[in-house]
């Protein structure tokens, strides 16, 4: 593949000399604007070893299209930077580009949106989610397009988050890649073709079969008749996540070595639990044999759980019923695999600014389905869920909002619950422990019986995601108040009586800790903040520095640099969080500072 490497200087020189190492046979020479269209026509890519404003004046008159262009790459004299400048993908200047950047030890500059977005890939992502491939073939082709374009259009009839550059869009037909348990996605029928160009099919396991059958059926028979019936009911078998029946018949051989042969869950089922399930068409003959009114369409829902829905009713072939649900909510992988369980996330957002909250709980919050927090804190980050389903309630509402969350998890969704600050320090976290281990029992999904009940499994992944707490962000607009002990305190007493917030004050106040004051005018009253004034007064000089600061890192920050004596002549309201020092706490140039003791230490 025909190089040139173009450079003006000296030095320019010799990096292009040295790059011929990694091009063997190309063309060093030098920098002449009326010799670069020659070049254009002639060469695959072009390196030029110049400021990036020559190139881009001396090319433009030559750009047509990413079909034709050659690949250019800019990079700077001492070879520390390697531009991909034009026709990126086709053209292959990223390659070159890194190709470059690793030959000479630089960096390679890219800049095409879904090489820097770092594309997921579509197989991993399948995998991780359950989902099973059905035309490896096809995979290929979709992977290029998707480079290509940098967005993947998805069609999808399960509830599923999707990776940011997957787009879902509404019909079929506009999409590469089709989730659906349904054999043909165009049709109602089997009949038709099931693609438009290079589409792919992602099949969810969302399928549970009810089946009962008599004694002695053989696997051949219960697998054409499941075959059989899914087919007529345009359902992929590729979708069926396990099997259900009654207790009698989990050990039938035929059914047992069908599950087996496919390793598909086997969930059985009393006569007293099938018949507690509504609805059902019942039989007189199944009951005088199995005491159960119904063995295959109950079965199935109880094993799909909650709000799961019978798509197929019970169809009668030869020695076998069968019937299928399908689930309500995906839970991704089978039964026992972790990935696909529904996820509750506990998640600190900060003390308010978007770039104060740490980029893993911002994909936390990305990947949630629902998130619950107070409308506040919510406010302050409107970038991150703009398409989530939100449960947001007053600030007193706590309980509602954790339980609210807890259900929903429980539920299979994926929840954020959302707290000012960081979740452990008087916030949400501790509440929400709290439901889960509260949760009633039937409240959860129990997938290994389908009779609810948190057990170990039905427990969603529950984390806890810290986040720059009041102190940290208010500590840092101040100086370096918190440098030695120190004690945090919160005046509200709305859930801690108001005597032993004031034996901590008292507590804190002669042990010489710098104290942290949060919510200072808990339900606008003046009075906590004076009282603790007077109690650290007892303790301490007028003169100890104190520094206010309110909405730290939002729009209507303020920091207040004071003193116990003055303090109160200071707004200080429910936004606000106040630090008192210690002893030896001294303000210098505007900062508020606590020594640490090196200054006694000269050697440390
Ligand atoms: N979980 C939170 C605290 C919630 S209690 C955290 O870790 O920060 C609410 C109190 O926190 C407020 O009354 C105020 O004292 C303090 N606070 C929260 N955000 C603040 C901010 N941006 N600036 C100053 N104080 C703040």
């Amino acid at each position: 593949m025909p190089v040139a490497l173009i450079y003006i200087t000296e030095s320019g020189r010799s990096l292009a000399e040295k790059l011929t190492g990694l091009y063997p046979g190309a063309r060093v020479t030098k920098f002449a604007a009326a010799a670069v269209p020659r070049l254009w026509e002639t060469h695959e890519r072009l390196v030029f070893i110049m400021a990036a404003g020559i190139v881009v004046r001396t090319i433009a008159p030559l750009v047509r299209d990413k079909k034709h262009d050659p690949a250019v790459v800019v990079l700077d004299e001492k070879g520390r930077f390697a531009v991909s400048l034009l026709s990126g993908h086709l053209g292959g200047a990223n390659e070159a580009a890194r190709e470059i950047a690793e030959f000479l030890g630089g960096e390679a500059v890219i800049t095409t949106a879904s090489d820097v977005n770092r594309l997921p890939s579509l197989d991993l992502w399948a995998r991780d989610n359950g989902l099973l491939i059905e035309e490896w073939e096809r995979l290929p082709g979709i992977g290029t397009r998707f480079l290509d374009k940098g967005v993947l259009p998805v069609y999808t009839e399960i509830d599923i988050p999707l990776p940011d550059a997957f787009r879902r869009v509404s019909e079929p037909f506009r999409a590469e890649v089709l989730i659906t348990n349904r054999e043909n996605v165009y049709q109602e029928g089997t009949s038709g073709p099931r693609h438009r160009g290079g589409q792919l099919y992602l099949r969810p396991r969302n399928l549970v079969l009810g089946i009962g059958c008599n004694s002695r059926t053989p696997l051949e028979e219960i697998e054409e008749a499941v075959k059989g019936v899914l087919h007529a009911a345009n359902l992929a078998f590729a979708s069926v996540r396990s099997v259900a029946t009654i207790d009698i018949k989990a050990k039938e051989p035929g059914l047992a070595a069908f599950a087996e042969k496919y390793s598909f869950p086997l969930d059985s089922f009393t006569p007293a639990e099938l018949n507690r399930v509504p609805g059902p068409a019942r039989s007189e003959a199944v009951f005088r044999a199995t005491g159960a009114h119904a063995v295959s369409e109950p079965a199935a829902l109880l094993a799909a759980a909650e709000g799961a829905l019978l798509i197929v009713p019970k169809q009668k072939v030869g020695n076998v019923t069968v019937a299928a649900a399908a689930q309500k909510y995906y839970t991704g992988k089978r039964d026992g695999e972790h990935m696909g369980k529904s996820a509750l996330y506990i998640v600190g957002t900060g003390p308010g600014s978007i770039d104060h909250i740490t980029p893993y709980a911002q994909s936390v919050i990305r990947k949630s389905d629902v998130i619950v927090g107070y409308g506040t804190y919510l406010d302050l980050i409107p970038e991150l869920i703009r398409d989530k389903e939100v449960f947001a309630t007053g600030m007193t509402k706590e309980t509602d909002r954790c339980r609210k969350a807890v259900e929903l998890a429980l539920a299979g969704k994926t929840v954020t619950v959302i707290s000012g600050g960081d979740p452990g320090i008087y916030a949400m976290a501790g509440l929400v422990f709290e439901m889960l281990k509260a949760a009633p029992a039937g409240a959860g999904r129990c997938p290994e019986n389908g009779t609810g009940g948190t057990t170990e499994d039905s427990l969603p992944h529950v984390e806890v995601i810290p986040g720059i707490s009041a102190l940290n962000a208010c500590a840092s607009r101040l100086g370096a108040p918190l440098m030695h002990d120190f004690a945090c305190i919160s005046l509200s007493d709305r859930l801690t009586p108001w005597e032993t917030i004031e034996k901590r004050l008292t507590a804190a106040a002669t042990a010489d800790f710098v104290v942290v004051l949060y919510n200072p005018k808990s339900m606008g009253r003046q009075e906590h903040i004076s009282t603790a004034r007077a109690i650290m007064l007892k303790h301490r000089s007028t003169e100890t520095p104190v520094g206010l600061v309110k909405a730290a890192m939002r729009p209507e920050e303020r920091v207040v640099l004071t003193n116990l004596r003055d303090m109160l002549n200071h707004e200080i309201d429910m936004q606000t969080t106040v630090i008192i020092g210690n002893s030896k706490t001294f303000i210098w140039e505007g900062w508020m500072l606590t020594p640490r003791g090196y200054e006694n230490k000269p050697g440390a």
